[in-house]
C-alpha cells in the first residue's frame, strides 16, 4: 500500500460522515470510455458529421431525433458493463454506515449495480426513460429493442432517456440534495473527475469539512485545496482500502 493510500485509509477509518463525488474516471475501469478525455468520443466528429456535443444537446434532439437516437444507442449504452472495485468499495462503506451519499456525474447505473443505495445522479441515468407525452416510464431493455426512435407503447409519444442533455438544466432537487450532503460532510472524496464541468464542479466549493481527498490520475484545478491527493487507479485504491 502506498503512503497516500495508507493515509486515505486512516482518514476513512476516522470518519462516519463521508461523501463521495465522482466522474467518468470511476467507470473507465469498467470499460465505459471517458467521453471528455482526449481519446473519448467527444473529441471525434461522429459519422453523422456533427460534433457529439451537438448531437447530445437539447435543440439538436428536438430537431433531429432520428440521428440522436441512432447515435446515443450506438455510443452511450454499455448494458454489459460491470461495476469495478471503486463501485464495490463505496457500496461497502455505505453499508458500514461510513459513507452518506454517492454523488455522480455518470449515467451508467454502476453504483446501484454494485449495491449503493443513496446515489445522487446529477446528470440523470440512461436506465430510466420516459414518454415525453404521457410520462410513462420505461427501462433500458425497452429502449434497446431497436436502434431508432423509441416510441411509447401506450400513446405513441417519443420515449427519451432521463439524462441531462447539453443546454438542459440539472434537476434542482438532486442539486440541492448534493449541496446538503457536501456542506454537512466531514470527509469529501472526489474521484475520477477533472472537475472541469460546471455547475457540478462548483459543488466542491460547498465543502467545509475536515478532509478533502482527490483521487485522480491527472491534475485538477482543486489540487491546491486538497488535504490529500492520490494519483492511482481508483479501483485499485478502493480494493486496498476496503479489502476487496
Ligand atoms: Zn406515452
Amino acid at each position: 500500500m502506498s503512503k497516500a493510500v495508507d493515509e486515505l485509509k486512516k482518514i476513512i477509518d476516522d470518519s462516519d460522515n463521508i461523501v463521495f463525488f465522482g466522474g467518468a474516471g470511476v467507470s473507465t475501469e469498467s470499460g465505459i470510455p471517458d467521453f471528455r478525455s482526449e481519446k473519448g468520443i467527444y473529441s471525434a466528429v461522429s459519422e453523422y458529421g456533427y460534433n457529439p456535443e451537438t448531437i447530445l444537446s437539447h435543440s439538436f434532439f428536438m430537431r433531429n431525433k432520428e440521428i440522436f437516437f441512432k447515435y446515443y444507442k450506438k455510443n452511450l449504452l454499455y448494458p454489459d458493463a460491470k461495476p469495478n472495485n471503486a463501485h464495490y468499495g463505496l457500496a461497502k462503506l455505505e453499508n458500514m454506515g461510513k459513507l452518506k451519499a454517492v454523488i455522480t456525474q455518470n449515467i451508467d447505473d454502476l453504483h446501484q449495480k454494485a449495491g449503493s443505495k443513496n446515489v445522487l445522479e446529477l446528470h440523470g441515468t440512461l436506465y430510466r426513460n420516459y414518454c415525453m407525452k404521457c410520462g410513462k416510464t420505461f427501462d433500458l431493455d425497452y429502449v434497446t429493442k431497436d436502434d431508432g426512435i423509441t416510441l411509447c407503447d401506450s400513446c405513441g409519444g417519443v420515449v427519451r432517456p432521463d439524462v441531462v442533455l447539453y443546454e438542459e438544466g440539472l434537476d434542482q432537487g438532486v442539486l440541492m440534495s448534493a449541496v446538503k450532503y457536501i456542506s454537512n460532510a466531514d470527509v469529501l472524496i472526489v474521484g475520477g473527475t477533472s472537475l472541469a464541468v460546471y455547475p457540478a464542479a462548483g459543488l466542491i466549493n460547498y465543502f467545509k469539512g475536515r478532509k478533502l481527498v482527490l483521487i485522480n490520475k491527472s491534475v485538477t484545478p482543486y489540487d491546491s485545496k486538497a488535504d490529500l491527493i492520490v494519483n492511482e487507479n481508483i479501483g485499485e485504491v478502493f480494493a486496498q482500502i476496503c479489502d476487496l
